[in-house]
């Protein structure tokens, strides 16, 4: 069913009992052309693209909890494409440019919301990274400028530009960057995949990946055997696993990284504002809530929590540059298993067993590359090879140590 006015007042005059489910409880099929582990935002859109630019339909996105319910639903939704290197400013610019139009393709409000992100430069040496930044972005034809002090304040007058200890000395300025809603990217591509006839399969843990002479043959599921003839792996903090059960390994680390947010306020900030040297970043809601978030735990888990530490770490930091934010009160926080890799980039590549795909190592920035990675790991997987979006980030560039150093870039930001 197509979403719109007309629908929605046809639906009132039955009381709205009419409308259909989103998408619907799949049993498996005993075989599948492809088979998407994780239903997280990346593995969704993997498989709608797999769909829509390629035509394979015969696909189970399958979810060991809910729809949505790892990082996806759990990050604090910044999305900009100002990285340093041309690689990553490729992908995270298309996935921007998808994002901007991305409502009307799913027919679903993600509520994009092109507000402006700001990377305050409190230090020389950040004014000399932004400014780099900046000229690079330039040549990517990625829209960022560098602005100075006063600019800063127009744009987000609750910000202490002069600062305790780092006063404001510019920023980098992604003016069509901003956030969406986190859940509804999920829920967007899930009703569109269902509507192509794939199977959103939730509750349906990845136990075992079956393979004879080297190449995949299937997955043991709690919902029993699948068969597939490719598999891709999507799963954020849980890659180590799943590549363990394929027989090989990842240079990725998985560690705690968590956010927060106030108690509602009336409206005071329209911009998103990282100040990375103090290690803070903050936005606020629809709602009125002052989203929060910091760095990431310093040792690897996989406890969905976060430690009390960075509660402490990221609010103190954040105050010294919103003075006004100290009497607010915290309203709830969480947190989620970010999958790291050692040059900050991700990882979207084929694996040393056949048929099977990976895409992970997002870690603290991937909620932005949604649309593009999806797009570009459905090539991969659709084709057997990656193409132009992904063809840098294979696994092969940790043993020819051809990193993406985007550690300026994504190292403390999201
Ligand atoms: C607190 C926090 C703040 C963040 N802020 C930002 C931000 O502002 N901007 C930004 O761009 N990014 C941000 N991120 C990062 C972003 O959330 C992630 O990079 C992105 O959501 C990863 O999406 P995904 O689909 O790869 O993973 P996920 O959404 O985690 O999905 C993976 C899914 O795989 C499932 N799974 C795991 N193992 C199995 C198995 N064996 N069988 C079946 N299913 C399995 C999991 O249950 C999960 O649902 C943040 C992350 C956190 C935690």
């Amino acid at each position: 069913m197509r979403y719109s006015a007309f629908e929605i007042a046809r639906q009132a005059l039955s009381g709205h009992k009419g409308w259909p489910r989103a998408w619907g409880d799949a049993t498996p099929k005993p075989r599948y052309d492809a088979i998407v582990v994780g239903a997280g935002g990346h593995g969704l859109a993997t498989a709608y693209y797999l769909g829509k630019n390629h035509g394979v339909r015969n696909v189970a996105i399958l979810e060991k909890g809910w729809l949505g319910g790892g990082n996806t639903g759990r990050n604090t939704t910044i999305i900009r494409s100002n990285y340093l290197q041309d690689p990553s400013a490729a992908i995270y610019e298309k996935s921007r440019s998808l994002y901007e139009t991305l409502s009307q393709e799913l027919n679903y409000n993600v509520m994009f919301s092109p507000r402006g992100v700001m990377m305050l430069a409190q230090t020389e040496h950040e004014v000399r990274g932004y400014l780099r930044t900046a000229q690079a972005n330039a040549l990517q034809g990625v829209q960022t400028e560098f602005i100075p002090p006063a600019r800063v304040k127009e744009l987000c007058p609750i910000i202490e530009t002069r600062g305790p200890r780092y006063p404001v000395l510019g920023a980098l300025w992604q003016a069509r960057g901003g956030t969406a809603r986190h859940d509804a990217v999920a829920w967007g591509y899930a009703r569109k995949c269902a509507e192509m006839g794939m199977d959103v399969i939730q509750q349906c843990e990845v136990t075992a990946i079956r393979s004879r002479n080297g190449k995949v043959t299937g997955v043991t599921t709690t919902k029993g055997e699948i068969d597939c003839a490719k598999l891709a792996i999507v799963v954020a903090g849980h890659s180590g696993v799943l590549a363990d059960m394929a027989g090989f390994r990842l240079p990725i680390e998985s560690v705690a990284l968590q956010a927060l947010v106030s108690e509602p306020i009336k409206p005071c900030m329209d911009v998103v504002v990282m100040a990375n040297t103090v290690h803070g970043y903050m936005s606020q809601s629809d709602k009125g809530e002052m989203v929060i978030g910091g760095g990431a735990d310093g040792y690897n888990n996989y406890s969905q929590r976060g430690s009390f530490l960075h509660i402490e770490e990221t609010v103190r930091a954040l105050v010294e540059t919103f003075p006004m934010i100290s009497r607010l009160k915290m309203l709830r926080q969480w947190g989620g298993i970010v999958d790291m890799t050692g040059d900050r980039s991700p990882i979207i590549s084929k694996t040393p067993m056949g048929g099977v795909f990976i895409n992970c190592g997002w870690g603290t920035g991937g909620f932005k590359a949604i649309p593009g990675s999806g797009w570009a790991t459905a090539e991969m997987v659709a084709k057997g090879e990656p193409g132009p979006l992904a063809a840098e980030f294979g696994l092969e560039r940790f043993r020819e140590g051809r990193f993406i150093d985007e550690s300026v870039a994504a190292g403390v930001a999201h």
